[in-house]
């Protein structure tokens, strides 16, 4: 890998290390513009993809869009159905949802992910 590439990844990670809003690749690449204003959204949505096959950050689908967390393992979200912008939800270990399956045969459970929707703060 060439010095460049790797600054374009440190770049890109340090926008993201600290970030809690669970910015999209277009909301990371407008501040990674400020640091490398020549880089290209192709090159910062390749990095993202190679930081979540490293396990740094993990990807959220939602509504059709990828937002991208730098909290690598699973955790509950919240998110706004009025702004879109998406919350870490702390849960009390108890509350925590195990899927029941029903027939419990021939199912495999490989993952599962909770997600709380409703109005924000900003929003209510
Ligand atoms: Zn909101
Ligand atoms: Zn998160």
């Amino acid at each position: 890998m060439s010095t460049r590439r790797t600054r374009q990844l440190e770049v890109i990670w340090d926008v993201l290390k600290d970030e809690m809003s669970h910015p999209t690749a277009d909301q990371i690449y407008e501040r990674v513009r400020r640091e490398i204003p020549n880089i290209s959204l192709g090159t910062v949505y390749r990095n993202l993809q190679k930081l979540a096959a490293d396990g740094k950050v993990q990807i959220l689908n939602i509504d059709r869009t990828q937002h991208f967390d730098p909290i690598s393992n699973k955790h509950p979200h919240f998110i706004c159905e009025s702004c879109g912008k998406v919350y870490d939800v702390t849960l009390d270990r108890r509350e925590e949802a195990e899927p029941l399956l029903s027939p419990d045969t021939g199912f495999t459970v490989t993952s599962h992910q909770l997600s709380l929707y409703g109005t924000c703060e900003t929003c209510s």
